[in-house]
């Protein structure tokens, strides 16, 4: 039995009981959004949830040679594509801006490409805007901050787009079914009985939204069996592909998740590193899911665009010459336990119980780029 009550709740908590109040339980979705999205209280926009001191570390925090690989990738990338100006280098959810300064140091190495790059963030968080500027402030790069993909997209009009998202899609909110013996039930968030603490139910009876589910899914589910759909992020993948498919350019997309569609749940809760409950703290925890990046590459071809065959986390940044690159920086350090340091995270980016696997890479590119460096 919990002892809190409105009284101690989250001003956030507070705010989703009086609309629960209000409009009766909310899906999955909205839920999602205003834990993580709430203009005031979300927890993306209140605090720099990175690192060790934070709750959760990334691939571009845990080594350097990660946006660096990434943006030898775009430079290859460029070249191929007879290399267009200015270069529009566009990220989505840039967290503290790491990767992207990783990435335009390695760009060094192509002047013509560096010295006319511009920078777009897609960040809604205050915050991290703050840090991202920070992060790349050495650098004589105009950068600009948008709310969404598509402000991108009109703001550079006819030309083609560099875009980098990690682990970006797994924030995105989602829908969730549960198969029950008649149909499709939808998750939601409701109010328990005392009316102070935030609790998951399901529609009384199949859900119309339950269309959402891919066919295949569909097919092989037994009751009890959970779907999630992520419209938002099959809307700005569309989006990317639209714009890629008329104006070329290449996208590579990094995050969690499988390369078939299937039924299962994957909606959690992290909170300082551990794993919590997802509706104790709206506001306080980050919530992901696993990306389906089987229904992302089918939505890019459906749009036109290449979507290239998915590689693991440790195959691309291998290929990319990760190893090479861990050699040379080990040869350049001081001590053994530095050069210990340099090997240890290039082991967490690639090792196999580490993020090599579970973490897949997506590439994306426009009708002229039918091959990618590493993905051929
Ligand atoms: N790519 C970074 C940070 C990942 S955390 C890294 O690898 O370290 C997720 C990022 O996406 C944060 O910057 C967060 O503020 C941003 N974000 C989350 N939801 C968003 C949304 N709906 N629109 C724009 N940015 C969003």
């Amino acid at each position: 039995m919990s002892s809190s009550s409105n009284k101690t709740a989250s001003p956030l908590k507070q705010h989703l009981i009086r609309l629960i109040k209000a409009q009766g339980p909310l899906p999955l979705s909205v839920y999602m959004a205003e834990a993580l999205g709430h203009p005031e209280y979300g927890y993306y926009r209140s605090r720099d949830p990175l690192g060790e001191q934070g709750d959760f570390t990334t691939a571009p925090e845990i080594s350097q040679m990660f946006g660096e690989l990434i943006g030898l990738w775009f430079g290859t990338v460029w070249q191929m594509m007879e290399s267009p100006q200015p270069v529009h280098l566009v990220e989505l959810g840039p967290g503290r801006g790491t990767l992207m300064a990783d990435a335009l140091r390695a760009l060094k190495l192509l002047p013509n490409m560096k010295d006319n790059t511009q920078v777009h963030f897609v960040e809604t968080s205050p915050v991290l805007r703050q840090k991202q500027k920070d992060a790349i402030k050495g650098e004589d790069i105009d950068i600009t901050w948008h709310d969404h993909f598509q402000a991108v997209s009109q703001t550079v009009g006819r030309a083609p787009l560099f875009i980098i998202a990690n682990e970006f899609f797994d924030a995105l909110p989602i829908q969730q079914f549960v198969r029950q013996e008649h149909g499709w039930h939808e998750r939601l968030v409701t109010i328990n009985s005392s009316e102070n603490q935030l609790v998951s139910t399901l529609t009384p009876g199949p859900s119309p939204a339950a269309h959402l589910i891919p066919a295949r899914v569909k097919e092989t589910a037994q009751p009890g069996d959970i779907a999630e759909v992520c419209p938002v992020g099959q809307a700005i993948l569309r989006d990317i592909a639209d714009h890629l498919k008329e104006y070329g350019g290449a996208a590579l997309l990094i995050d969690y998740g499988h390369e078939h569609s299937s039924v299962g749940e994957t909606f959690q809760a992290v909170r300082h590193h551990e794993y919590t409950d997802p509706f104790a703290e709206p506001g306080d925890a980050d919530l992901t899911t696993h990306v389906d990046f089987d229904v992302l590459q089918q939505l890019a071809r459906m749009a036109g665009a290449h979507a290239h065959p998915l590689l693991t986390q440790a195959d691309f940044l291998i290929r990319m010459g990760i190893l090479d690159r861990t050699a040379q920086l080990k040869a350049h350090c001081k001590t053994p336990a530095q050069a210990n340091d340099v090997e240890t995270a290039a082991q967490r980016l690639i090792g196999t119980d580490q993020m090599g696997q579970l973490f897949k890479v997506l590439a994306l590119s426009g009708p002229t780029l039918p091959y990618l460096p590493g993905f051929e």
